[in-house]
């Protein structure tokens, strides 16, 4: 049995060699990120180019998800650092202008957004250096007057949330338009859209894909208040959800973050879309060789809320030793799956048939004991739905499109598996196991569950179960030998 939960791994200076890449896959993970915060197309072109010769060298299906950066708000720049005592005063201006220091206890600063100050009402928050200093709204006009609540230092270019206000700004930037394309023209397989604030914005980026024949699944990232009250409707239009505890934790309290990514994670397992848990799981281990015992948990217990993948930032991407921190993240999650709350069956509503057919398959498995659940999928759409029910056997999710095998690099228990079109079901079949038998996948004395949709192409189609034993194993082979 391989692990069921994947890991995602942010590829930056610290991994962007083939030979560290293939470690990275080596150690378990399954898609790799590239942060469009940083670094330019060509250097994205060149790593997504490594990704795919170490992906060909290891042989084993990984993803690719471009993260989109979205409209980060910052402080412009500063004259020189503001040493900010609680009680001081800081004039945000709606011109663009260099910061500087007044007179004591007295600043002046203006943001990359500026319509978002005629948005903000006396005593909102303005939280500044990523929630490091926080400044109380006194006065709204033509300048708005703060009171800063703790002390801090302040330099250019640092984040700014605003923890209360719905601040209704295109979350689509003409960067990231531009980064969105570059993404179609690669292939790029999963976008992760930042600081999502409504389905709208999925809907928005759902229209740009489309319309450069883009196929890739859209993530929206968690990480604003007012996309926590809309989970619903976002997760509604999403391929899938990331759960962006960075930002999420200073858009909320911190105390909240957890709870939060219980609820979403619930949400997205009855769905059956998949859900990243992001930010900050092995951060120590950007510099030192071991976790924190802390963090450690964070990653098992990300696995028993039913996360489908966990991810690295900072870790594989600046750290000190990427490929160290994925065998740790390995190690965490194969021990805490011997202890997984596996046969989740009477907890999902059957959203349409597929459900009922999928719940079905998986109680046989289940009750069967077979060593493996086969699903032949062309959208990947029934291997999502099998894997909702978190059951034990291995999920094979055959198909013969490339994008949607790599679609399901994301997805828990899910194994994709590529195999050829056949003019028929037994000939399919017949494909398939032999494929399965060469590559050491399937065993004639063992067990398993097939089941498809046939006629083939029809979406939703789900209407055939099959269990293989080595007498059916041997007459679909014997098909195609
Ligand atoms: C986060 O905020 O947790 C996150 C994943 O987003 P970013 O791209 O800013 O790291």
């Amino acid at each position: 049995m391989y692990k069921k939960t994947k890991i995602l791994a942010t590829v930056g200076p610290a991994s962007d060699s083939v030979e560290i890449l293939e470690g990275l896959i080596n150690a378990g993970v399954n898609v790799f990120r590239l942060n469009f915060s940083h670094g330019t197309h060509e250097y994205h072109a060149s790593t997504l180019a490594k990704i795919r010769e170490a992906e060909k060298n290891v042989n084993r299906k990984v993803g690719v998800l471009q993260d989109i950066c979205g409209p980060k708000i910052r402080v412009g720049k500063l004259e020189e650092d503001f040493l900010l005592v609680a009680g001081d005063t800081v004039w945000f201006v709606k011109e663009e202008m260099v910061g500087k220091k007044l007179s004591e206890g007295k600043y002046q600063l203006s943001i990359n957004q500026p319509q978002i100050l005629d948005m903000l009402k006396v005593d909102e928050y303005i939280y500044l250096y990523d929630g490091n200093i926080r400044a109380r709204v006194i006065e709204i006009g033509d300048k708005i007057v703060t009171v800063i609540e703790n002390n801090g230092k302040l330099s250019s270019n640092k984040g700014v949330n605003f923890p209360n206000t719905v601040i209704n700004i295109e979350v689509i930037t003409p960067k990231d338009e531009a980064d969105l394309l570059w993404g179609a023209q690669h292939g790029v397989d999963f976008v992760a859209v930042s600081f999502v604030q409504s389905a709208k914005d999925i809907l928005h980026v759902r229209e740009i894909l489309k319309a450069h024949d883009s196929r890739a699944h859209i993530f929206a990232k968690i990480e604003k208040f007012d996309a926590v009250e809309r989970i619903d409707e976002i997760l509604e239009v999403s391929d899938g959800i990331m759960v962006a505890r960075g930002d999420l934790g200073i858009e909320v309290p911190y105390y909240k973050v957890p709870s939060i990514q219980k609820k979403i994670i619930a949400k997205a397992n009855a769905a059956s879309k998949p859900v990243i848990t992001a930010t900050q799981m092995l951060l120590s281990m950007a510099e030192k060789e071991m976790a924190t015992r802390a963090e450690i948990s964070d990653v098992a217990n990300a696995v028993l809320d039913g996360t489908d993948a966990v991810m690295l930032s900072e870790e594989s991407a600046i750290g000190k030793n990427p490929i160290n921190v994925v065998e740790v993240m390995t190690a965490t999650i194969k021990e805490i799956e011997s202890v997984y709350p596996y046969n989740k069956f009477e907890v999902y509503p059957f959203l349409d048939e597929t459900d009922i057919i999928s719940s079905s398959t998986a109680r046989l498995a289940d009750r069967l004991g077979v060593e493996a659940m086969i699903s032949l999928t062309s959208s990947g759409k029934s291997a999502r739905k099998l894997a909702r029910y978190r059951i034990k056997a291995d999920i094979y999710a055959v198909t013969h499109d490339e994008r949607t095998a790599r679609s399901l690099t994301i997805a828990w228990g899910v194994k994709p598996i590529m195999n050829i079109e056949a003019s028929n079901l037994n000939m399919m079949l017949g494909h398939t196991l032999q494929t399965g038998i060469e590559q050491g996948l399937i065993d004639k004395d063992k067990t398993y569950i097939v089941t498809a949709g046939y006629p083939a192409g029809i979406e939703g189609s789900t209407n055939f179960i099959r269990i293989l034993k080595k007498e059916q194993i041997e007459y679909y082979t014997d098909m195609v030998l």
